[in-house]
């Protein structure tokens, strides 16, 4: 991909993304009006966990900057609860096997 289509396509998804918020917006949480400047679009399923592509519209949804905030730590606390989680499980079959080394 040449320098000019990533420019490109990157003005096509911020267009894209701008096109979206002034169709909607009210954010999609607290349901106030959003000034067009605090309008984010928000990824209702996360990327991290999404298959689909980022710019897929039906994943879309329009959240003011606060709500925007209050989701992204709650997402983020919520993958560092499911990462330690899963680092307790892994350690806990090892304990249970009696060594890490059973090859
Ligand atoms: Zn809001």
């Amino acid at each position: 991909m040449s320098a000019y289509m990533i420019i490109n396509s990157d003005y096509a998804f911020r267009a894209k993304k701008r096109d979206f918020t002034s169709q909607h917006p009210w954010c999609a949480r607290c349901g106030r009006y959003v000034k067009a400047r605090a309008r984010t679009v928000d990824h209702i399923i996360p990327m991290s966990i999404f298959t689909g592509s980022p710019e897929s519209v039906s994943n879309w949804q329009m959240l003011c900057d606060p709500c925007h905030k209050h989701k992204t730590a709650k997402t983020d606390n919520k993958i560092f609860e499911n990462n330690l989680r899963f680092a307790f499980i892994n350690a806990k079959s090892l304990n249970m096997k009696g060594s890490a080394c059973q090859v």
